[in-house]
């Protein structure tokens, strides 16, 4: 059993689960990013989690910025989902077969982003992009693909290259055990640069199949697309034949209900969901047109199945996540929230004369120690003061306020969160900012 006292002197729960942790689990967690290497000190042990707070093995109470990384947007432990999963739970787990939840989950994905005419469900954001890219190639016969200095879409072996998150966290944006080969089809351009994309269109003008984008640069920190930048990505896709993919893990359902094509204005060929759309189980989806969904397998050529896609408990979690937030209303308290933090955050900045700026759109943010005042692409992120970060970032932790444990991820905001979590969230940094 564990002890918070050993030989002597205090350490907590989670340094001790920690330690173990490590003996079993590489590097002690199951996803590189939870291990605090970006920030220092050891990863806080969740016990358990409700509403806009999760809380430690020590039984310390964190207001949760994070929200597993995106899926907590109704807050944890939210009443719909957890009866919704327990009712179903009950019928059984997994059956391998059709269930008519699916249907349902389809037909109101398909209603909420207009873009997409079918969806074929998966259970991560890793599988919808590498599933998305394998349909993208098959439907043109083309294999080169574009993505963004930065963006993140999961680790398939081709998109790990130049990848944000946890790779860039770790400083290896090109991961060891990607054939060259595989990577030599990942053209990479950087991120609200239009000329970088018509340049390597003119490079290549026949063997794109596609571009993948994150709408908002949600995985170097958080960046907004400039305007004009998604819409002249559409115009270059048409321009030489290629698809356009909108990776919407993060921003679907988030940025806005439509994803943040709909906030935008700007339609892909393909769409890449995960995050909310499984309100805290497993879920991952990509959808689109119906002709390039129909070349997919068992009505096309090319492959793609999954034993536990579609599972019934996932979908019900799922439906009963969107069916809450697309109530009258959500999305824009959601943004008044996000606004009421990060403009609270910049003015205490201000006050204590800290370098410091942020982006935000709709439920997530950003959060820049940076002499800058607009924080645009890739090389504007990596110029910020991570060290000053790593302080703040320990700071808040202290005083009961959880950010992402890195400078190169984004914020999230949840429904669940009340003015005064704002107020409690901007009274740690007034402090935090005061000891920098
Ligand atoms: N795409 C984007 C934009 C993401 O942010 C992520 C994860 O953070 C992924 C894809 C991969 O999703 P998953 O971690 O569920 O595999």
């Amino acid at each position: 059993s564990l002890t918070n006292f050993n030989r002597g002197f205090y350490m907590s729960t989670s340094s001790i689960l920690f330690s173990r942790a490590e003996q079993v689990i590489p590097g002690g967690v199951n996803s590189p990013v939870r291990a605090f290497k970006g920030v220092g000190g050891t990863p806080v042990f969740i016990e358990k989690a409700q509403g806009a707070y999760i809380f430690d093995t020590d039984g310390k109470k964190y207001i949760d910025y994070v929200g597993s990384w995106g899926p907590m947007i109704l807050g944890h432990n939210h009443p719909a989902i957890l009866e919704a999963v327990l009712k179903t739970a009950h019928k059984g787990l997994s059956f391998g077969a059709p269930t008519p939840l699916e249907i349902e989950l389809a037909e109101l994905v398909c209603s909420l982003i207009p873009s997409i005419e079918m969806v074929r469900m998966v259970s991560s954001g890793t599988e919808a992009t590498m599933s998305a890219i394998r349909l993208a190639r098959g439907y043109t016969k083309r294999d080169k693909i574009i993505k963004f200095e930065g963006c993140y879409h999961g680790h398939a072996d081709t998109l790990l290259v130049k990848a944000g998150s946890g790779a860039l966290t770790l400083g290896q944006p090109d991961s060891p055990g990607v054939p060259a080969d595989f990577a030599k089809h990942t053209l990479t351009c950087s991120y609200n640069n239009l000329d970088s994309v018509a340049r390597t269109f003119e490079q290549y003008p026949q063997d794109i199949a596609c571009i993948i984008v994150e709408p908002v640069a949600g995985n170097m920190n958080c960046i907004p697309p400039q305007p004009g930048f998604l819409q002249g990505l559409r115009r270059l896709c048409d321009q030489y034949g290629a698809l356009l993919i909108i990776d919407e893990v993060m921003t679907g359902f988030r940025v806005a209900l439509g994803g943040a094509q709909s906030y935008y204005g700007v339609t892909p060929d393909l769409t890449c969901l995960g995050k909310v759309i499984g309100g805290g189980m497993p879920v991952g989806a990509f959808g689109g047109k119906k002709e390039i969904m129909h070349y997919i397998a068992p009505t096309g050529p090319v492959y793609q199945a999954g034993t536990l896609s579609g599972n019934p408990i996932a979908m019900a979690a799922g439906l009963a996540c969107l069916n809450e937030l697309k109530k009258a209303g959500n999305q824009e308290r959601l943004a008044r929230l996000t606004e009421k933090l990060v403009l609270g955050l910049n003015e205490l900045a201000r006050k204590h004369k800290v370098p410091f700026c942020v982006n935000y759109v709709g439920g997530m943010f950003g959060l820049f120690f940076t002499d800058k005042t607009e924080v645009k692409s890739y090389q504007d992120v990596m110029a910020c003061d991570t060290e000053k970060f790593k302080r703040f970032f320990h700071y808040m932790l202290e005083q009961g306020v959880y950010l992402a444990p890195s400078a190169f991820e984004a914020g999230f905001m949840s429904l669940a969160h009340s003015e005064e979590d704002i107020e409690r969230s901007l009274a740690a940094a007034d402090k935090a900012f005061a000891a920098l």
